[in-house]
């Protein structure tokens, strides 16, 4: 078994990994951090639950410890959901302590020598590694996956880029209220209403689903050369993003291929099997009022993307449409880090 710890377990994402590391046959769950607010409480005297599951038995009784490497022994990964400023400081500091830092936030995400990765997208990024190693001379190291809209997008766009040409990617997305973190966004703010803005998200989307799909060159990667265009809402939903998006190509296409391109599109996880693996990363739904977020969220346990009303735009040439949804806090947050941890446990550590 690998020993594993989260660093901010009591927020939004650290329950999703603590609902996922339950019952990990891989990856036991020793170590909890959070800020100093909730140290020295039991897991369950700290947190707010907010999941429809019971707090997993595992965590219940664990003292939340502050999140300092000093204080974490015997931890071999650590997932990282804390804010992005708090990352920034600690995640090089348990790094240097020597442990895998696999990372929610965005501190270090475009950082040169850290990877950004989505397993089925591009694993061998992981190759940044040692260079991340040898430059900080660090005994750890970090690897990041990317923001929650960013995830969904990006799997649905690897299968079209190694066999279409793409020009230009529009998204606009309709974000659930949970990615905003508990207390991210107030009620009196979103019931009854949509927020049509959610700061940095939009740059995220447009740098990060650029730079997964670019290519690794030596020590560098050099970002794909297409333009994508992003307009990111916040909407009254608890979990799930929905996002719409437009793909102008180069070449005219056939919408069945667009298909068939979804429905084989499999990655390294699912020829390692690696245990929180979909086994289809894409679910294609052919009703036309699919996919929605309550009902395609948990497709796969959540690692899956749901996509539907694929078709060919009818005024613009060349343009394909589609929607998909995808489960932000699973496959866009834990589930993602969480796989990222099992592919290095499989060929790194
Ligand atoms: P959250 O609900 O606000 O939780 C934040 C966590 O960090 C809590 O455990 C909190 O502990 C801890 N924390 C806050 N200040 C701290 C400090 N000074 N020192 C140590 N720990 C501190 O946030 P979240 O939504 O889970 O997001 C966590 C990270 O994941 C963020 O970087 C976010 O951008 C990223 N992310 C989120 C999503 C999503 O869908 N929510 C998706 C992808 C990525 P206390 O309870 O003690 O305050």
């Amino acid at each position: 078994m690998v020993n594993v710890g989260i660093l901010g377990a009591t927020g939004m994402v650290g329950q999703r990994f603590i609902e996922l590391l339950g019952d990990h046959p891989d990856l036991e769950l020793t170590t909890l951090t959070a800020s100093k607010r909730s140290a020295g409480k039991k897991y369950e005297d700290a947190v707010t639950w907010y999941l429809d599951c019971k707090i997993p038995e595992i965590a219940r009784n664990i003292t939340v410890v502050d999140t300092d490497p000093n204080e974490v022994k015997d931890v071999d990964i650590v997932f990282s959901a804390l804010p992005a400023d708090i990352a920034r400081i600690v995640e090089p500091q348990f790094a240097e302590a020597g442990m895998v830092v696999a990372s929610n936030a965005a501190a270090m995400r475009m950082e040169p020598d850290v990877p950004l990765v989505i397993p089925e997208v591009n694993p061998e990024h992981l190759e940044l590694v040692e260079l991340q190693r040898k430059n900080r001379g660090w005994d750890g190291f970090i690897v990041t996956n990317p923001n929650c809209s960013t995830i969904a997008l990006a799997m649905t766009l690897k299968p079209l880029y190694d066999q279409f040409k793409l020009e230009k990617v529009y998204v606009s997305t309709m974000q659930a209220v949970s990615g905003a973190g508990y207390n991210g966004v107030p009620s009196m703010a979103i019931v009854d209403n949509l927020v049509p803005f959610i700061g940095g998200e939009e740059e995220k989307m447009e740098n990060e689903t650029l730079h997964l799909l670019g290519d690794l060159d030596g020590n560098t990667v050099t970002p794909a050369s297409f333009g994508v265009s992003a307009s990111c809402h916040r909407v009254a939903v608890l979990d799930g993003h929905t996002e719409a998006v437009f793909i102008e190509m180069s070449e005219e296409f056939n919408v069945d291929e667009v298909k068939k391109s979804f429905h084989e599109f499999q990655g390294l996880p699912q020829k390692l099997d690696l245990y929180s693996a979909p086994a289809a990363p894409i679910i294609i739904r052919e009703e036309e009022n699919r996919p929605q977020p309550r009902m395609d969220r948990n497709a796969e346990h959540g690692m899956a993307v749901t996509v539907g009303r694929i078709r060919k735009d009818n005024v613009f040439n060349k343009t394909l449409k589609y929607i998909l949804v995808g489960h932000n806090t699973i496959r866009g947050a834990a589930g993602a880090s969480i796989l990222n941890a099992e592919l290095i446990n499989e060929i790194i550590l």
